[in-house]
């Protein structure tokens, strides 16, 4: 089979791309590993351990994408304020949406709901799906890549694109180099049920040995939930992950300060080592890097799945630009345009959180004073404070059609 553009990966991020792309009149086809189920969902099911934080920007995206009432349909949860803290000293700041007249700063969600919500849009679209289609092989036949997925089946298409994720097969079939970096981080994801409602705001304290973030979740009218993202040594992860439930919740509450009072209950513990990966380049004749299979971040910016829904949006206005001027969309200077638009912001944000992160994990008495007196000054400086919910809403750069106002 012969396809124009072939998208590797229907997580958040592949989806998003075929269905900014479905209007193109091109022969697009996206291909997963996975069975790509749309199970129905219980409104009175636990929760997914993975979870998002949307900004507005990716609201507005996966809006226009037609994919947000489904999102709102199965469930999301709005958040109105930011309160983030040093643990070991004196710096606090807290970010509201009222202050930039915004209504919400922006929704927690669970993964699965954003990609079953993308589905529902894609299955009643000209976009071919294959499930159950892992991608095996991939090699160079004339102008064409030629793919061989699982169960022998092949296809071929000029021009392909890689959104399969951080352990992207493309990139490593394809040998595109990344810069990688160990956080010596791992991360605990799950959700708790707290004693204290979770006020529609998303918590995050840094302990010496690394960010807190409690997400609030909603389940009906009930809003004592939150997700957990324990990011902490690998010793002190493997440590609190062979606790039980009950030791695993007090550890929790503690480390918590108690800001929402007693940890009642807590989900199934998922435990994820962390690495900040980062591909030299985005593009390559016939190819292109969009979401986690391009970069990924250390989960206390927030931001991995809405930089990659930002890489779709732009690649696919770049490929549309270029097909309404009747360029070769394979070609390397059209591709090119995409990387220039996204690589910057991408790698600003990056450095950003590794800088963020040092100066949290950092032990001398001159960077606990910078971070407490720069934490201070941000929170009495409201021009500052509004420049970064401009930046936590996904409001700030070149934002893309599918993401503006
Ligand atoms: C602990 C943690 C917390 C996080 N919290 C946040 C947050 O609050 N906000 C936020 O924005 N981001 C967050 N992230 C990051 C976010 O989860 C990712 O950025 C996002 O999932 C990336 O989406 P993606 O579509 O690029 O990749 P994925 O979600 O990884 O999707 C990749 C898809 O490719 C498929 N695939 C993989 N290999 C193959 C293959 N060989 N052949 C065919 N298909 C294949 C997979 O089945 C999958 O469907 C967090 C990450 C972690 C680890």
């Amino acid at each position: 089979m012969r396809a124009d553009l072939l998208i590797v990966g229907a997580g958040m991020v592949g989806s998003a791309l075929a269905l900014a792309l479905r209007d193109s009149g091109l022969n697009l086809v996206l291909v997963d590993g996975s069975p790509l189920d749309l199970a129905p969902f219980e409104a009175q099911a636990g929760f997914d351990p993975r979870v998002s934080a949307l900004s507005m920007a990716s609201q507005r995206l996966l809006q226009r994408l037609g994919a947000w009432p489904g999102i709102l349909a199965r469930r999301a949860s709005p958040y109105r304020r930011m309160d983030v803290w040093d643990g070991s000293g004196t710096g606090h700041i807290r970010f509201d949406a009222a202050s930039v007249h915004a209504d919400v700063l922006g929704h927690i969600v669970e993964n699965r709901v954003v990609q079953d919500a993308l589905l529902e849009q894609l299955r009643d679209s000209s976009v071919g799906l294959l499930a159950n289609a892992r991608l095996e092989q991939m090699r160079r036949s004339g102008d064409d890549w030629l793919l061989t997925l699982s169960g022998g089946r092949s296809l071929r298409a000029p021009l392909v694109v890689a959104a399969d994720g951080a352990n992207s097969a493309v990139r490593r079939l394809t040998g595109t180099p990344t810069r990688e970096w160990d956080y010596l981080h791992h991360a605990i994801v799950t959700s708790v049920r707290c004693s204290e409602p979770n006020q529609a705001t998303a918590w995050q304290r840094f302990t010496d040995d690394g960010p807190l973030a409690f997400l609030p979740l909603q389940q009906g009218d009930d809003r004592h939930w939150c997700s957990i993202v324990w990011s902490t040594t690998p010793v002190q992860a493997e440590r609190l992950m062979k606790l039980d439930d009950l030791g695993f919740c007090r550890a929790l509450e503690q480390a918590f300060e108690g800001r929402l009072g007693q940890v009642l209950h807590t989900d199934l513990r998922v435990c994820v080592p962390l690495r900040q990966r980062h591909a030299k380049r985005y593009v390559a004749p016939g190819l292109a890097l969009i979401g986690d299979a391009a970069h990924t971040i250390h989960p206390l910016a927030g931001q991995g799945v809405n930089l990659g829904l930002l890489d779709a949006a732009v690649l696919a206005e770049e490929l549309a630009a270029a097909q309404g001027r009747g360029e070769a969309l394979a070609d390397l200077r059209v591709l090119s345009r995409y990387e220039r638009r996204r690589m910057p912001h991408n790698l600003a944000l990056m450095a950003a959180m590794q800088g963020f992160e040092r100066l949290f994990q950092a032990d001398p008495l001159p960077l606990r004073w910078l971070r407490n007196s720069g934490l201070g000054l941000v929170e009495s400086l409201p021009s500052a404070k509004a420049l970064f919910v401009r930046q936590a809403l996904g409001l700030s750069g070149d934002l893309p059609q599918l993401a503006r106002p």
